[in-house]
C-alpha cells in the first residue's frame, strides 16, 4: 500500500517535495538527500505528515 508523504528540509524546515512510499518496504522515516532551492544546496529531506 502506497501512501503520499511530504519531504521537509531538515535545515530550513520547508516542505519542498511530495512523494509516495510503500509502507511495507519502507519502515520508519524516509530520509533523502535532495536539492533545497532555499538553501541553494543539497540537504537531507525527511518525511513529514
Ligand atoms: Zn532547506
Amino acid at each position: 500500500m502506497r501512501v503520499n508523504i511530504q519531504l521537509a528540509c531538515t535545515e530550513c524546515k520547508r516542505r519542498n517535495y511530495s512523494t509516495s512510499k510503500n509502507k511495507k518496504n519502507t519502515t520508519g522515516r524516509l530520509e533523502v538527500s535532495k536539492y533545497c532551492p532555499f538553501d541553494k544546496k543539497h540537504t537531507v529531506h525527511r518525511e513529514t505528515k
